[in-house]
């Protein structure tokens, strides 16, 4: 039906007739020329049709914003001073011989060639116009130059595409399972995975060797900001290969995707304990763009009478740390109780602050509610291993180690944001040597990575203080955001017991649950390892788009539906008969009778 995309007709086609097809962005009437923006996926070009062409003209008159057309035309020079070099096709345009119309179209249910913020839920309803806009379309373009660049590195390092069931048993990866219930087996459920961990590591053991799958992977998570029910992921999966070598290559895959996609050269990608990444950026994920580092106070707090900083200091479970921010004196009062506010989000009880104005006079140049309770000596200890200098501001926080971790970690990447204190605009890395466990509030312990995760270290020494191992995990960051994560597994039967039994899983349900991985590992399972990335996350910050929901086509909203579709939806109770379910909804949930 048509010779050339709109967007991409160029000068080199001057003089020539070509046919086009697509939506009419704009028409503009110039008494006695009608100008038709037509657009595709390449983008727009400008057609004109004049009252020569009696019948074309008049079916030009009448077409309206996003008709379907076929044009016939000659394509020819812009006129002097008509040229428009911020478009493609700028250059020149298309004299319109036959206008045909192939479809038309209602009023769209927002402007596309002048839009205005419309909302997200108009936009998702109509997700099909919204993906006409160029804005979306361009991301999902780009998004598809992303695995395709993915596949092409990954073909060439020897790794096989292999599709693992949707249909399963349950993946442990710390959230809640989607379940499907089985018509043929009443009462039993399957559960969508929330990652191929364990048949990729089947695969390994059955020889497959390198494996990767652009994966759709399910978890039912309270609905924090920005994650997808359904979200996709980059899997692999490697045998042979530790994590030096995995992390080398996998550097290798994203480093030449910045490059060729974006002409970016990302660099080195520093490898960082996570214990330091929590001392210095409070976080398992720093954003290393910014300068600001936090730096622990405690010893020189612990004895002190001010019992808000004693207190923390003394309490092996508590942290009083300081993060001082250059130049931060001149912020106002308004805006750091702003800050106060913010780190409260955190749990944080309060944002406590010193202003160093005048140095050379001592505690007397320290502007701050707190000094009077340090003490001169504590307070000027405090600035001098901060290094602190006059016009800088120094924010504190003390309470439980996690809360000042998450509170000044945060507040690190906010100022970085507001303060623009950016030093680079790309800052990837590496965050290693994790612990394996994390403690619950029960008491109990929860693997930090996945079960599968092997440990830094023997069984016996494993089983003689969990809470100290580290494991072999790997999270490549990328802006203060996880790009992916992985590890090397556990290939040996007896270390994946004992895991098992410090997570608490007794013998009878690893046997149940696990029985097909602990049977794999007794026939030879090589030694492995692999991450995922979240695809939808890497072409966010490629994209530069404010949230994931962007680069989907068609994602859910903030609470998990689908407002194009109606999704998820009631279904007759034949079907649910059919499936042994009765539905007892909570009282606040039944509908009002
Ligand atoms: N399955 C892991 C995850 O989804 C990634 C990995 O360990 O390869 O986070």
């Amino acid at each position: 039906m048509r010779s050339h995309y709109c967007g991409l007709v160029n000068e080199k086609l001057v003089g020539q007739e070509v046919t086009i097809c697509g939506w009419v962005h704009r028409r503009r009437d110039h008494g006695g020329v009608i100008f038709l923006d037509m657009r595709d996926r390449e983008g727009i070009a400008q057609v004109v049709v004049d009252p020569d062409t009696e019948q074309s003209f008049a079916t030009a008159e009448r077409v309206r914003s996003e008709f379907v057309l076929q044009i016939k035309g000659i394509v020819r020079d812009r006129p002097e001073g008509t040229i428009n070099d911020d478009m493609r096709t700028g250059k020149i345009e298309i004299l319109g011989k036959d206008v045909t119309v192939l479809n038309a179209a209602e009023t769209p249910p927002f402007p596309l060639d002048d839009y205005n913020d419309v909302g997200e839920d108009t936009r998702l309803k109509y997700r099909f116009m919204d993906l006409r806009r160029p804005e979306m379309l361009n991301k999902l373009i780009f998004r598809s130059k992303v695995t395709s660049h993915i596949r092409n590195f990954l073909d060439q390092n020897g790794f096989m595409d292999v599709e693992t069931p949707i249909l399963t048993r349950a993946t442990p990866e710390g959230a809640r399972d989607y379940l499907v219930p089985s018509r043929t087996h009443g009462g039993n459920f399957f559960a969508l995975p929330q990652s191929p961990q364990l048949f990729k590591q089947l695969l390994m053991v059955s020889g497959v060797d390198r494996y990767y799958q652009i994966a759709k992977c399910f978890r039912d998570e309270d609905l924090r900001a920005d994650r997808q029910p359904e979200f996709t992921q980059v899997d692999l999966e490697m045998s042979y290969m530790d994590e030096n070598a995995i992390m080398t290559m996998m550097e290798g895959a994203i480093a030449s995707m910045f490059k060729e996609l974006l002409d970016v050269d990302l660099g080195a990608f520093p490898r960082m304990p996570y214990a330091e990444a929590m001392n210095k950026y409070g976080s398992d994920k720093p954003d290393l763009r910014i300068p600001l580092e936090i730096i622990d106070v405690a010893d020189l707090m612990a004895s002190i009478d001010f019992k808000v900083f004693a207190g923390p200091a003394k309490d092996p479970k508590g942290r009083v740390a300081a993060l001082k921010v250059p130049g931060g004196a001149k912020l106002s009062r308004k805006q750091i109780d702003e800050y106060t506010k913010f780190v409260g989000i955190y749990g944080a009880r309060g944002l406590a602050w010193i202003k160093v104005n005048e140095l050379e006079k001592g505690t007397e140049g320290l502007q701050s509610p707190i000094v009077k309770f340090l003490g001169d000596d504590v307070a000027l200890a405090i600035m001098d291993r901060l290094g602190a200098q006059n016009g800088d501001i120094v924010f504190f926080g003390a309470d439980k180690a996690k809360i000042v971790n998450e509170a000044l970690g945060a507040l690190r990447c906010k100022l970085g944001e507001d303060l623009d204190l950016y030093t680079c605009a790309w800052a990837p890395m590496w965050v290693v040597d994790f612990p394996m466990f994390e403690e619950l509030d029960d008491g109990g312990l929860t693997a930090i990575h996945h079960p599968f995760t092997a440990p830094s270290c023997s069984p016996s020494e494993l089983k003689d203080n969990p809470a100290a191992a580290l494991s072999r995990a790997y999270d490549m960051v990328l802006n203060g955001t996880e790009l992916g994560g992985g590890s090397i597994r556990i290939h040996d039967g007896a270390m994946q017991s004992t895991v098992f039994d410090i997570l608490g899983i007794s013998e009878a349900e690893q046997a149940n649950k696990f029985g097909f991985l602990l049977d794999a590992l007794k026939f030879g399972c090589p030694p492995h390892g692999g991450l995922a990335f979240g695809l939808d996350r890497l072409v966010m910050l490629m994209t530069g788009a404010s949230s994931i929901r962007e680069v989907i086509a068609f994602p859910k909203t903030q609470s998990a539906t689908c407002v194009l579709t109606k999704a998820p939806g009631e279904v007759d109770s034949k079907q649910l008969r059919e499936l042994s379910i009765r539905v007892r909804l909570p009282e606040s949930e039944k509908p009002e009778s």
